[in-house]
């Protein structure tokens, strides 16, 4: 018996311990009466209020909780639902400053009285972090966009100056020839990155537009948009039905699609008729698609590297490109919430895979 209630203390200052020096608030409740039983330290630091201002009072008697009737709501539903969660709730602390809290209550049985017990985070400055960090992407991504539009202009000037000069002076040596030659295609070069990295900043930029799309009929104009490169390599692409109804912007599935059936020819086996395959299977949450070539393949080592910008696995003199087309496909598969992968085999072929979740309509 005596060693029972030993073991019982020393477990109640255990816990009594952690309430101690727990780093979150955490607030307890009389469940019937609303009353404060109790508020550990770090609450009281979080604040600013003594114990005795908490202590015995009910939740919406206390400053933080004072909009009695948003306070009365929350312990209504906390009565009936237990756990109850409160991603970002505004808390104002003795000094009249807000403090923006994550909130998570449980009901439990304690020796025949039901108490609510709430943990409450601070999450004040992960939410400020948050916000400049959108706020400085938001800021990046029209630098970007500003910087590749406004960058096409003198480009433009730079090729026609070029033309100009190797039309007007015929009696060009070779070798002076040959340097416009280089100078116009590092000009138009340098407009396809632009004009690739202008997308890149577009993806998602303008207003969310996720509505019902048929994903057969994003294929085709995919398709039809490549129809002069699958005519001038003979190319089979195909999509295998049925194809679903998605939740996507139309746009930025078609270009999703275009990039990976581009490169499927473009990386096409210099030995076989290139052959690709668009289909797409119920996953959990969502669609599962596959774009699926008989290729020159990719080492498992590059699955990661490829979707980054600029990465290329060859040199320009073997392939064309700027390095920023899975870039594109991966910013378009994270604005629908999906995630996008490769699985390969050297020499075979590889099939790019992305999902896209049930999302709900935006307008
Ligand atoms: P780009 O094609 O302009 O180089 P991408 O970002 O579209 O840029 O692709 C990055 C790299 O991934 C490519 O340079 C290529 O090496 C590799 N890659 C992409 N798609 C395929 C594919 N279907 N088969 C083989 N390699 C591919």
């Amino acid at each position: 018996m005596i060693n029972e209630i030993n073991l019982l203390r020393v477990s109640e200052s255990r816990y009594r311990r952690l309430f101690e020096t727990a780093l979150d608030g955490i607030l307890l409740l009389n469940a019937d009466t609303a009353q404060i039983e109790d508020v550990n330290p770090y609450l009281i630091a979080m604040l600013g209020y003594s114990h005795v201002e908490f202590l015995g009072k009910k939740l919406w008697e206390v400053g933080p909780f004072a909009d009695i009737a948003q306070s009365k709501e929350m312990f209504s539903k906390i009565q009936t639902e237990g756990r109850v969660r409160y991603d970002n709730l505004p808390l104002r602390t003795i000094t009249g400053t807000l403090v923006q809290v994550e909130f998570i209550s449980n009901i439990y049985d304690c020796a025949g009285v039901k108490v609510i017990q709430c943990n409450i985070r601070d999450i004040t400055d992960r939410k400020r972090a948050e916000k400049q960090l959108a706020d400085s992407n938001i800021e990046l991504e029209q630098f970007a966009y500003v910087a590749s539009h406004d960058l096409r202009e003198p480009l433009r000037m730079i090729n026609s100056y070029l033309s100009l000069l190797e039309r007007n002076n015929p009696q060009h040596s070779e070798e002076s020839k040959k340097y416009l030659r280089f100078a116009k295609n590092g000009a138009v070069r340098m407009d396809h990155l632009v004009v690739a990295l202008l997308e890149l900043s577009r993806v998602g930029a303008n207003s969310p537009c996720i509505v019902p799309v048929d994903s057969a009929a994003a294929t085709d104009d995919a398709i039809s948009n490549l129809a002069s490169l699958i005519e001038k390599t003979d190319s089979d692409v195909c999509k295998i039905a049925p194809m679903p109804k998605v939740m996507a912007d139309r746009g930025e599935l078609t270009r999703l699609l275009q990039n990976l059936i581009g490169n499927a020819i473009k990386y096409r086996h210099p030995e076989r008729r290139s052959v690709v395959q668009v289909s797409c299977q119920p996953c959990e949450g969502g669609w599962k698609f596959a774009v699926a070539d008989n290729g020159i393949g990719i080492g498992s080592e590059h699955y990661e590297r490829i979707f980054r910008i600029f990465q290329r696995l060859h040199g320009r003199d073997q392939y064309e490109g700027t390095g920023i087309g899975l870039a594109i496909c991966k910013k378009i598969v994270e604005h629908h919430e999906g995630t996008i992968w490769v699985e390969s085999v050297p020499g075979q072929g590889s099939t790019f895979f992305f999902t896209l979740p049930l999302l709900r309509a935006t307008k």
